[in-house]
């Protein structure tokens, strides 16, 4: 536990699935691991979450940031799958049905257009994925985390790891609300959550960092007929676009299909997020569409930027709000107001939200709220979307912002993710090499092979 003298082989800050994942690997071969989570629980954000599994190797990882290839990366992804199935996750599989596939990539290719640049401006990317459910991915994790409890591996909940020094020659010194803790190699996976913390206590160590694309988007729900027929084939369906007015880049992500559109609560400002739930389904779907954003000259701060377009939306939100919009009203250049937010007149009637105007979400006007490119690339998407699936231009389909994915900072890491500074390992969304659970427990396991093959255990 923190406090006492013992240094540790392994210091592992995140319980999320790239921490766990690693202190799995570790502990498997003898090492003596402690995990620190701020929160009292393990799962990290995802995991204990809606708890989609994607198993493709082209979703939720960056091939090339973390030097694999795709076939190995196939294989792993495998390994990771079985874990989660061992312990209790659904065993349907969505993604696999050819012939039914087959039938959505037609109908993509009869609705997509060339761009000027000669790129499709819609295509539809296949994926398997398994789907654990909000309420099932609790019991997993907790069975993950037992077992790994189990072989050894020490979780100190609700510490917050306040900084990490490192001593000359020596062991690391977390500093955590607890006390201090020595060990000998670090792996920090502390999730979108813990980026900005980490970020600076990295810097503080003289870790090399440069930074990368934000995404930035809207959650967008709809009734649940309207996307049903592509989420009985394909759960979380990825479409890709091409804006025709900018030639931007936007997809989707995170579909829940029966979900509900969630509060996500940082530090000074709200944002928005989905998830489903495996028993109780609700009449609507939500997915989000993001924006690939970067920043070529002057280079800035793509987190500082992500915070600032979010603080905004909040503030256009009335201080401390979401901001949500029928689609009715943006396509007609008017807000949203709470008293025809159910108008039968406009059929708004015909779609409740589940995350309805309350506390913490005002009907507004996104083209206020947002960076003009990002709701005329969201605005557009929609409608490219429209041209396969047409229900989802209907007037009572709800566009809530701000959704914003921080995993903009890119750390200088080995294959192993070991960063320039000897011993200290990263792993997960939170340093930029994943956007997923199953991406982040691939890392999870990368970095726990570099420290055991330091340790001759490899
Ligand atoms: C509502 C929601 C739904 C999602 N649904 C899906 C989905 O269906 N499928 C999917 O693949 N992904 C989903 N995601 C994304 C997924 O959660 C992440 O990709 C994944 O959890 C990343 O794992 P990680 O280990 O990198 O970090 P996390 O899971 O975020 O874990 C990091 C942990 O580190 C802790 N931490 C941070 N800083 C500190 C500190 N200083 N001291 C101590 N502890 C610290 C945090 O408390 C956190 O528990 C969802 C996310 C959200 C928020």
């Amino acid at each position: 536990m923190p406090g006492d003298d013992r240094v540790r082989d392994v210091a592992v800050v995140g319980a999320g699935p790239g921490g766990i994942f690693a202190a799995r690997a570790l502990a498997a071969r003898g090492l003596d691991v402690l995990v620190f989570d701020e929160k009292g629980r393990t799962g990290g954000a995802g995991a204990m979450t809606d708890g989609k599994l994607n198993l493709s190797p082209h979703i939720g990882l960056d091939l090339a940031e973390l030097q694999l290839g795709e076939e190995e990366a196939q294989k792993r992804i495998a390994g990771i799958d079985e874990v989660f199935l061992e312990h209790g996750a659904d065993p349907t599989v969505y993604g696999e049905d050819r012939e039914r596939i087959g039938v959505w990539l037609d109908r993509v290719s009869w609705a997509r257009r060339k761009t000027p640049k000669g790129e499709w401006d819609i295509t539809l990317l296949p994926a398997r994925q398994r789907h654990m459910g909000t309420d099932r991915a609790y019991r997993v994790v907790a069975s993950i985390t037992q077992s790994i409890a189990a072989a050894g591996v020490e979780f100190s909940l609700g510490t917050r790891v306040q900084d990490i020094l490192l001593r000359a020659g020596g062991p690391f010194v977390l500093g955590t609300s607890k006390g201090e803790t020595l060990a000998r190699y670090v792996v920090a996976a502390p999730g979108r959550e813990g980026a900005y913390w980490f970020r600076n206590a990295a810097r503080r160590l003289g870790v090399e960092t440069r930074y990368g694309a934000i995404d930035i988007g809207c959650r967008v729900e709809v009734a649940s007929p309207v996307y049903e027929e592509i989420t009985k084939v394909l759960y979380d369906p990825k479409f890709l676009f091409v804006t025709p007015s900018h030639g931007d880049r936007t997809r989707t992500f995170c579909t829940n299909p029966g979900g509900r559109v969630r509060l996500e609560m940082r530090e000074g400002f709200k944002l928005v997020n989905g998830d489903a739930l495996k028993s109780r389904k609700t009449a609507n779907t939500n997915f989000a569409i993001l924006n690939t954003v970067s920043m070529t000259e002057p280079i800035q701060d793509t987190t500082e930027m992500g915070r600032k377009v979010a603080e905004f939306a909040n503030f256009w939100g009335g201080g401390e709000s979401v901001v949500v919009q029928r689609w009715g009203d943006l396509m007609q250049g008017r807000r949203s107001r709470a008293d025809t937010f159910l108008s039968a007149e406009t059929e708004y009637d015909k779609m409740v939200p589940t995350l309805p105007p309350g506390e913490g979400v005002t009907p507004g006007d996104i083209s206020f709220a947002y960076p003009g490119r990002i709701v005329d690339n969201l605005r557009e998407s929609l409608v490219l979307l429209s041209r396969v699936i047409p229900g989802v231009a209907h007037p009572s389909t709800a566009i809530y912002v701000p959704e914003i994915k921080f995993y903009d900072t890119k750390y200088a890491t080995d294959r192993n993710l070991e960063t320039n500074v000897p011993n200290l390992f990263v792993a997960g969304d939170g340093v930029g090499k994943s956007r997923g659970i199953v991406g982040a427990a691939l890392n999870g396991c990368l970095a726990a092979e570099g420290i055991l093959r330091k340790e001759g255990k490899g």
